[in-house]
Parts: C-alpha cells; structure tokens; sequence
C-alpha cells in the first residue's frame, strides 16, 4: 500500500536527523515515497539520495520562506512547497541562496538580542547547530535548552522568548515571485498548511485563487497544524479552483512530535504533481 509524505526536515535545515537518517526512517516507518522539503535549501539532496534504501522513492524539494505583502498593514508570512525543481536553475538558485542568507542575518540579530538581555548564547554556538545548513529559530532554540532557560523547543517559541519579545522577521521571498520561479526551474508548488491559524494570521481565499491563477499546483490539507474543519475548507477550496490536495507530516525530528507518515497524500495526486514536474525526477 502507498504511504506518501511529502513534507520532511533533515538537518539540512531544522530537522534533527541527517539527510541520510531521515530518508532510512522513512522506510522504516513504511513509507513508501518521501519528499526532502528542507527550509530554502537543497542542501540535503545528495545525501538523502545517496542514503536512499530500496523500496523508498525519494522526491527532492524544498520549502520556501516566503510573505505576501498585499496584507492592509503587515506582511503574511506563508511557506510555498516546491518539488522536483531543477536546483541549478539560476534565478531559483539565487533566490534559496538570498533567503539563506536572511537567515543567518537575522539569527544574529535574535542572538544579539538576547545577548543585550544577557542571555548567555552566542551567534558561534546557535551557527554550529544548524551544522552549515538553513538557521532557524529551532537552533536558537537549542542554544536556550543548553543554558537552562527553556526545556523544549516548544517553549522556546513562546512569546516571552522567540514567539514575541525576541522576534525579529526574516526578509522572505514574495509569494508570486517564489511560484514564477519554482515553475520556471521545472518544478511544482503546493501551499504548505495554507489555514494553519496556530501559527498566526492566515491569507484569504482570493489570494489563494490569485496565487492558483500563476502556477500554483496544490494545497496542503493534511497537517498537524490544521484543525478538521480547516482540513475541510482547504479540501474544499482546492476542490473550487483545481488544485490538488497533499497531506504530510511537516517531520523535524525531535523538534517537534509529530511522527513520519502522521499525514499522508493520495497516490492521485502525487501522480498528479509527478507529471506536472519538469525540473528533476523522482529517485527510485
Ligand atoms: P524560522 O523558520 O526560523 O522562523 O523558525 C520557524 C520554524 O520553527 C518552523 O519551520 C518550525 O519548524 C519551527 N517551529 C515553529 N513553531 C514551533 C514550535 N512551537 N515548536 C517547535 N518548533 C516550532
Ligand atoms: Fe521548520
Ligand atoms: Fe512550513
Ligand atoms: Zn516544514
């Protein structure tokens, strides 16, 4: 039977097993196709496809840091999955290398911070958690369970620490730009967790419509972060506009609880988005 997850972290970003640990728990988990959707990075491609076990096709992706700045006041940061696109395609390439690079600008200025509160974490430390890959908040977070401030990475997001008092934004990529330029590398664009309001402010449907009228492929409906009736109105407002429809785990390792093929998408659709790529191929 197919077990198809589409949305998993390595440490190529801010999951905490490598590329090649993730793609043999995935296996081991009975899945039968896993997607690499490492935050704005690539990175973790060759080693998941090195590490591949037989059995397993593996779907090379990334997902995109991006905002919608059509919102009245403040900007809405969304994530835009994109699979099998043509990583060296140059304006792509370029964006993921810009975002990474916010990335790291903007860990510093959570470190410092901190620091200027007399956190005692540094910007050396956070970076040798991320190991060279993607930074993110996940790696800060370490640096505060190490000092005994928070336990979880959960509660480092909490708004008396990362969630609010030490956010800072991260510049991201304009949503229409991040869809132009995944399907002009050959690749596919989905939605990740579209309704996901846990996370904060959500998009309206007319700029899901809009975002469908440029190339946008599909919604993701199956996630931790949707509640059953925002699973249903993503179903539904896929159904509207011809999108198809994904459900994935969102895995991180141990920086999150939930488990691989938590959340799974119909073999049709993962049909539907291997078709319609152009950029790479599916391995194995
Ligand atoms: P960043 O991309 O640096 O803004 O950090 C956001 C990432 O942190 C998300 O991709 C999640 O993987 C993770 N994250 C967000 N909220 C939480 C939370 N409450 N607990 C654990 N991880 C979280
Ligand atoms: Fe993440
Ligand atoms: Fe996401
Ligand atoms: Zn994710």
């Amino acid at each position: 039977m197919a077990r198809i997850d589409l949305h998993c972290h390595s440490t190529a970003s801010d999951g905490t097993l490598t590329p090649a640990q993730l793609v043999r728990a995935g296996a081991a988990a009975g899945l039968t196709v896993m997607a690499i959707t490492d935050h704005d990075t690539t990175g973790g491609w060759a080693q998941a496809a090195a590490a591949r076990p037989e059995g397993l096709r593996l779907v090379r992706g990334a997902e995109l840091s991006c905002r919608w700045y059509g919102a009245a006041q403040y900007p809405i940061a969304l994530h835009m999955l994109a699979y099998l696109f043509d990583p060296d395609e140059p304006r792509l390439a370029a964006d993921l290398a810009e975002l990474r690079s916010d990335r790291e600008q903007r860990g510093e200025k959570i470190v410092e911070k901190l620091r200027a509160d007399g956190v005692p974490i540094t910007w050396g430390e956070v970076r040798d958690y991320a190991a060279g890959g993607s930074v993110g908040r996940p790696h800060i977070a370490q640096a505060l369970i190490r000092a005994g401030l928070v336990r979880t990475t959960n509660e480092a997001f909490a708004s008396r620490w990362l969630g609010a008092r030490y956010f800072v934004p991260k510049a991201d990529l304009d949503v229409f730009e991040a869809v132009r330029a995944v399907r002009a590398a050959g690749g596919v664009a989905v939605f990740a967790h579209p309704r996901a309001t846990v996370r904060g402010r959500v998009v309206p449907d007319q700029l899901i419509e809009e975002l469908a009228d440029a190339g946008l492929f599909g919604l993701e409906a199956g996630h931790e972060d949707h509640s059953p009736a925002e699973q249903a109105d993503v179903r539904a407002l896929a159904d509207r506009l011809g999108l198809v429809v994904t459900g994935s785990s969102d895995f991180h390792g141990t920086h999150k609880t939930v488990e691989l093929g938590a959340y799974t998408t119909d073999p049709e659709a993962y049909e539907k988005i291997v078709s319609a790529a152009t950029g790479v191929t599916v391995l194995g």
